[in-house]
């Protein structure tokens, strides 16, 4: 097989929604499992709704979510321009063409006329479709109208009485030609219409496969008739199902975040994504392994194992994915991840140096556990940033503690010689329960409990071992709060329990 050419061809027009992020995979999978060419086509023909910023966002998504393409209309290449707003005299000259050829004709029906029709015909109970009125239309008066400056489209002539393609996902697919009218190629305004401008660039950019949403497979016979018209051999079509949210309708935003832009927000790491995407109707040849690194999706990648039934979106299932790529990820590059996340909660300034990643690290390190989401981060590290000895007080597990003797005990042997301690290392604490448990004869849960409730001021929460060596580096630190160290969170405590 010579070089395969794919591409993705995104509308600017709002956030890349997770459809689309999973056409882009899959074109880009199938590209690189090959070693073929990924494409990017900026569709933007819809000027009033196309806007520059959704351009940029989109190839910010796509390079956050590790796709690269080997054309597009930042960088060029041999087949540009790339935006199709750029590319209106490509589009101009092929209409020319089929109009000379008389396999095109125009249309000088208004919209009022259209809709009218179409009334008509869903009154007598039939699909409405194009009636091909103009196309009777003889040539002097069509050259009268066009002169005296009418308002005119440009539409193809459907010759054909059905279609067929053999789809790479729906297998040998037909179509017949009786729910389709003589489709719009160039609109009265003079913009391409997409079943055109998308023919027309994909046989230029010689694509080989098309890759996308099953939304167009109502669109491929239109395409198909344009491929004929221009005496081109189609591409391969490939359509990829739709997906759904939990209640089995299609996802959108009421089922919540759905924008690449809010799953990077929600601490999505790329990755997760990418292997959470990659199962959305596609699986490995084995049918079963679940975690696939980016190489590996790339690897094993093919069309023969997608399925053509809608795919469900699984939230739970990508927060299992991302849980398990942040234990994967080096600890350097999640702090780098977190730290606009804890900024953005305001418990660290604008301007932290190293020493501040190390530290987050040692944060990540004691609380990785109990999240899924580096969103979930500013609760998780509550813990970490709050520690308010009077209010914990005035909590019934509080008024329990300070109820129980045995804790009394424990705790009036264990505070001053902790507080003693300046910074105090894991090392030394071990030793001072040590001799806590010796001096009150207490241990286990009877021992730690009333001493973690008095060092972080709640009854659960991370291993000490991991929490005290965050307070005690992170008591150093300029932060935007003053983080208490164990020695501060015990004096603190002493005071207002009246120890
Ligand atoms: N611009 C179209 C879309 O975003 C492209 C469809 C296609 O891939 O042909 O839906």
């Amino acid at each position: 097989m010579s070089k395969v050419r794919v591409r993705f061809a995104p509308s600017p027009t709002g956030y890349v929604h997770v459809g689309n992020a999973r056409t882009a995979l899959f074109n880009w999978l199938f590209a690189r499992n090959l070693g073929g060419t990924f494409v990017l086509r900026i569709e933007d023909t819809d000027a009033e709704r196309s806007k520059p910023e959704y351009e940029r966002q989109l190839m910010e998504d796509l390079r956050w979510f590790g796709l690269d393409w080997d054309e597009g209309p930042d960088q060029g290449g041999p087949f540009g321009p790339y935006r199709q707003s750029e590319r209106a005299a490509i589009y101009s000259e092929y209409a020319e063409k089929l109009l000379a050829e008389g396999q095109a004709y125009y249309c000088f029906c208004t919209s009022e006329q259209l809709e009218a029709e179409r009334q008509e015909e869903l009154k007598a109970g039939r699909q409405p479709r194009y009636s091909g009125r103009c196309q009777k239309l003889s040539a002097e008066e069509v050259s009268r109208r066009k002169s005296a400056g009418e308002p005119a489209a440009v539409r193809l002539k459907i010759l054909e009485s059905s279609f067929f393609w053999n789809d790479r996902v729906h297998g040998p697919t037909t179509i017949s030609s009786e729910v389709i009218g003589d489709p719009i190629l160039v609109r009265s305004e003079g913009l391409p219409a997409y079943n055109y401008a998308v023919v027309i660039d994909d046989h230029l950019m010689e694509i080989t496969h098309v890759i996308r949403g099953d939304d167009h497979i109502s669109n491929t016979p239109r395409q198909l008739a344009l491929y004929r018209a221009l005496g081109w051999e189609p591409p391969e079509f490939a359509h990829l199902s739709s997906i759904l949210g939990p209640d089995r309708t299609r996802l959108s935003k009421r089922h919540g975040a759905t924008s690449m832009e809010s799953f990077r927000e929600m601490g999505i790491l790329p990755e997760a994504l990418r292997n959470y995407l990659a199962l959305l109707g596609w699986s490995p040849a084995d049918g079963k392994t679940e975690i696939l690194s980016p190489e590996e999706l790339t690897k094993q990648f093919s069309l023969d194992h997608i399925t053509k039934s809608p795919a469900v979106f699984d939230n739970d299932k990508l927060n299992w994915l991302n849980r398990h790529y942040m234990k994967e990820c080096p600890p350097r590059r999640l702090a780098e991840l977190a730290l606009p996340v804890l900024q953005g909660a305001g418990r660290i300034g604008t301007e932290p140096g190293p020493e501040v990643l190390t530290w987050i690290e040692l944060v990540l390190g004691a609380v990785l556990k109990n999240i899924s989401l580096l969103s979930e981060l500013p609760g998780a590290t509550r813990i970490v940033f709050e520690y308010d000895a009077q209010q914990a007080l005035g909590t019934p597990e509080f008024h329990e503690l300070l109820a129980d003797p045995a804790a009394i005990e424990v705790l009036k042997a264990f505070i001053p010689q902790a507080m003693a301690e300046n910074p105090l290392t894991y090392p030394r604490f071990r030793e001072i329960t040590k001799a806590v448990q010796k001096e009150t004869g207490k241990k286990g849960k009877d021992l730690f409990h009333p001493v973690r409730m008095a060092i972080t001021g709640a009854s659960s929460g991370p291993e000490l071992e991991k929490l005290i060596p965050v307070y005690e580096e992170g008591s150093k630190l300029p932060l935007v709060q003053h983080l208490k160290s164990v020695a501060e969170r015990l004096k603190e405590f002493a005071e207002a329990a009246k120890l």
